[in-house]
């Protein structure tokens, strides 16, 4: 599988055909640990297998002393769906210069391409962290992984993650945060009645009707210097009643919050609780987070991966924090984190692919900066 006789598999073509023949839809592996682990041997890490419930991930490092870069990424995929692909999605077929298969851009070929770019050696220490898990629940895979690398002492200074941020040519965009998610279901409790007789009834839906007007007619925030205003949106409103003639003694409605760095999910939910109790005192809120908001402010750090991104792309990268959550918001919390990939045009669709000058270029990109932050 090697493309280069320098370093078996340093062929960032060869080993992302090896990933992408690999039918990792999330949570199974069906091996594309062991190529990763394979490779990264090849090179002198030592590798760490960290099996989770059903999911299974991977810590490798070479170098004990600091600086630490660390790269993150995942090599489980979405499912190829039910639409006909051009290519068979675990084929990892090559025509006319263009790799196809689930992966090939979220985020196998990234992972490819920064191994290849792994250098002989390095100064510092070089970690991966590569988990079978961002596609799905996300409990069992980044989350974990670093609870045991903070526990064994492996925390990384920085850390980049490969996820696909170029918008159109590789290196336009590198994402130096991303907004926080959260979802909420409220129930109201009322009094069931006759509609006729609604002194007798005490009505929920005209509660949370309420209380979802007022949520709703001031916005969260107006957005801060690196991101867009938060937003909530009402995704859904149920009232189990088909009869006109009753008042439902039940209304319920859900909720998606959007946030920015302004806002933590924990005052959120006050918010959200302080007006139900104004509107609707009888009520229940459950609230699922997503991810809390993360910025990793422009400085020393971004400013060298714009750097390295310049000299070996030629393009001046955008920073941006737009789109949904990524295992980011995790890695945050140890060290400063950006996402820098190639073009995620396809990704999640039907005939995902990669050019293959893009793996070669990306390959490039990232021995750059490796080179810049280790030096
Ligand atoms: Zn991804």
């Amino acid at each position: 599988m090697s493309g280069d006789a320098r370093m078996p598999g340093a062929d960032p073509v060869a080993l992302a055909q090896a990933l992408i023949r690999c039918a990792s839809v999330t949570p199974a592996d069906d091996g594309a640990l062991d190529v990763v682990q394979r490779a990264l041997e090849a090179r002198g890490f030592t590798c760490w297998r960290l099996p989770f419930n059903e999911v299974d991930n991977l810590f490798a490092r070479r170098g004990t002393t600091a600086p630490h870069l660390c790269f993150a990424g995942h090599t489980d995929v979405v499912p190829p769906g039910a639409a006909a692909w051009s290519h068979p999605p675990f084929a990892a077929e090559i025509q006319d210069g263009i790799l196809y298969g689930r992966g090939a851009q979220d985020m196998k070929g990234a992972i490819a391409a920064f191994i290849a770019a792994i250098p002989d050696s390095n100064p510092g220490s070089l970690s991966l962290l590569i988990t079978g898990d961002e596609e799905g629940p996300s409990v069992d895979g980044t989350k974990r992984v670093l609870e045991w690398m903070e526990a064994k002492g492996h925390i990384p200074d920085i850390c980049v993650v490969g996820e696909p941020t170029s918008k159109v040519v590789l290196g336009d965009t590198i994402k130096i945060g991303r907004r926080g998610s959260m979802n909420a279901w409220i129930t109201v409790h009322g009094r069931q009645g006759h509609s006729a007789y609604p002194q007798k009834a005490d009505n929920p839906v005209h509660r949370l009707l309420a209380a979802l007007a007022e949520l709703t007619a001031t916005p969260l925030d107006d957005g801060s210097e690196w991101f867009e205003a938060s937003t909530l949106q009402v995704t859904g409103i149920q009232v189990d009643n088909a009869a006109t003639n009753v008042i439902p003694a039940e209304a319920r409605a859900f909720l998606n919050i959007r946030f920015n760095e302004r806002h933590h999910s924990a005052a959120l939910t006050e918010h959200l609780r302080a007006v139900l109790t104004r509107h609707a005192p009888q009520h229940e809120l459950r609230v699922v987070v997503s991810g809390e908001s993360f910025l990793t402010q422009p400085g020393p750090f971004v400013d060298a991966l714009v750097r390295a991104t310049r000299a070996t792309t030629g393009v001046t990268p955008k920073l941006d924090t737009g789109g949904g959550t990524s295992d980011a918001r995790f890695i945050t919390r140890l060290c400063p984190v950006a996402e820098l990939g190639g073009v995620g045009s396809t990704m999640h669709q039907v005939d995902e692919r990669v050019p293959l000058a893009e793996l070669h270029a990306l390959t490039t990109l990232y021995a750059g900066i490796i080179k810049e932050l280790l030096a």
